[in-house]
């Protein structure tokens, strides 16, 4: 059994599908291909405020269960997602466009990771006791109550599970409005949650653009808000949410720097490169696309990378053997376009690529610019798509005064055999996750997200936690009050 790539109904909202055909009409289109593969409706304002009635409603006895029982529903939500990864990650890549041979091992499979480790984590979570003397305090550790998650489109189920997971487990209920550009999977998520025996209204799925965002976050019946997008996007959702006084975690954009030394493994350094700059055709938020390559090096690494790219298997994203997709959209095809012509008029030289192919959905080459300099666009300004730019350097006190020359935080990266120049190099990088002789790993055990303008919080690890809880103190006096008068 596959899924159908049209769902039941927009909307999962109190345990059901749910359709307002009053809302907007939008479509979901198969990026290989340009063919729609759905239609579904955006939240009207009677879809939004039946999600918040129903978490509202819900989350308080789901608070009141023990870790345990909570835990044991994500646990066995992660081993549903595990068994049903095939078909996830079949309609992942119909509505993503990545390769399967991507979607089958990293979207349904990291998200089963999350409702797994926090659903093993939802069982130890405690307050603490706090001796005063004769007199004490406690701490509880208390939920917030309605969390919305906002999403982006390039990892739609991760993202869904990212979010849910800690929320669920910390006792709260979670309303989920995916990018409309890639609206199914969440809807499977909440599906499957609901299989696996959660209560209705903890966990919903409303469709739309900005505006149905925006409505959620500012609703006052929402407590927090998880936003996975754009610095802009993160800007305005950050204020609309300081406006109540509510808690947010901003996982926003980047524009990291990878740094080479003269003494890297250069198949490695090459296969870090590759990773942080192609893998999901280039639209992934932590990616490396500064590449600063030591100049004794730079004739064989960009030697190697073209070799290597040529490898590339790109075509149809469901054959197990493609390995390089198409861009999730023709805007964002577009976008990506207009930044390569970009690095050519700012005289960046092209070492690869540069085009879209001559097929029909919306593929474009891996593209490789050589002798950028820290001031071109192509250097400064995220492209979220296939094009690295490669930039010279000689010295490490050089080139880490460059690396952090950015308004963005997200993420960086050294290869270098030296591990205490590594290690030096990680310390000093302005950035919250940071990699040595390896890049973009994302376990669910590390802390995830950025400093600077690529966010604020961490999603995954025990760190999330603290992001979907907070402490009450109860002051406890054994003895007599002592008052004034
Ligand atoms: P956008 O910022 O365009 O959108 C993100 C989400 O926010 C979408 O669901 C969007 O809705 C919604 N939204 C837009 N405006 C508002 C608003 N005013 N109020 C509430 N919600 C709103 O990002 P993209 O979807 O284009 O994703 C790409 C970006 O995401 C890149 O910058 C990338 O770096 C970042 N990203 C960050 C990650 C991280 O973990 N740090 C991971 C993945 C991506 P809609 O689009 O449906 O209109």
């Amino acid at each position: 059994m596959s899924y159908d790539t049209q769902p039941a109904a927009s909307h999962f909202i109190d345990g059901a599908y749910v359709e307002d055909t009053d809302g907007t009409p939008f479509e979901v289109i198969y990026p290989a291909t340009g063919e729609t593969i759905a239609t579904l409706h955006a939240a009207t304002p009677a879809i939004i405020d039946r999600a918040l009635t129903a978490a509202k409603r819900a989350q308080k006895s789901w608070a009141a269960m023990t870790g345990t029982e909570r835990g044991r529903v994500l646990r066995r939500a992660a081993d549903m997602m595990r068994e049903r990864n095939h078909d996830l990650s079949v309609l992942e890549t119909w509505d993503t466009g990545k390769p399967y041979q991507e979607t089958s091992v990293v979207d349904a499979t990291s998200g089963a990771d999350a409702l797994e480790y926090f659903g093993g984590m939802a069982a130890t979570l405690t307050g603490e006791h706090i001796q005063l003397g004769e007199n004490w305090v406690y701490t509880r550790r208390e939920p917030l109550g309605v969390c919305v998650g906002i999403g982006a489109w390039n990892y739609p189920t991760q993202i869904a599970c990212w979010k849910g997971a800690p929320a669920l487990a910390c006792g709260n209920a979670m309303i989920f409005k995916p990018s409309e550009t890639t609206p199914l999977c969440a809807l499977k998520v909440a599906e499957i949650l609901h299989e696996a025996g959660l209560p209705a209204g903890l966990y919903n799925v409303v469709q739309g653009m900005g505006d149905v965002g925006s409505a959620l976050v500012t609703d006052p019946r929402v407590d927090k808000v998880s936003l996975t997008g754009s610095v802009p996007t993160g800007r305005k959702v950050y204020a609309a949410a300081a406006e109540g006084i509510k808690h947010v975690t901003m996982e926003l954009g980047g524009k990291s720097p990878l740094i080479l030394f003269e003494d890297a493994d250069i198949e490695n350094a090459v296969g870090g490169a590759i990773l942080g700059n192609f893998y999901s055709s280039g639209q992934v938020c932590s990616n490396g696309t500064r590449v600063f390559v030591h100049r004794d090096i730079k004739e064989i690494f960009l030697e190697r990378l073209s070799e290597r790219l040529g490898n590339a298997v790109i075509g149809d994203p469901m054959d197990p053997e493609t390995s390089f997709g198409p861009m999730v959209s023709e805007r964002q095809m577009n976008i990506v376009l207009g930044y390569i012509e970009k690095g050519k008029a700012e005289g960046a030289r092209l070492v690869t690529g540069g085009r879209r192919l001559d097929r029909e959905g919306y593929y474009l080459e891996p593209t490789v610019f050589a002798d950028v300099t820290d001031d071109m666009v192509i250097a400064r300004e995220e492209i979220f798509g296939p094009v690295m730019a490669v930039l010279d350097f000689e010295d490490e006190a050089e080139v880490m005064a460059r690396a952090n020359d950015t308004e963005f935080g997200l993420a960086a990266g050294v290869f270098t055999r030296d591990l205490a120049r590594g290690h030096r190099v990680a310390a000093g990088f302005e950035a919250g996750t940071c990699y040595i002789n390896t890049y973009n790993d994302a376990p669910v055990e590390a802390p995830f997200g950025g400093s600077k303008n690529s966010g604020v919080g961490r999603e995954n690890s025990k760190a999330a936690i603290e992001h979907y809880s907070q402490l009450k103190s109860v002051f406890v006096r054994m003895d007599d009050v002592e008052a004034p008068f």
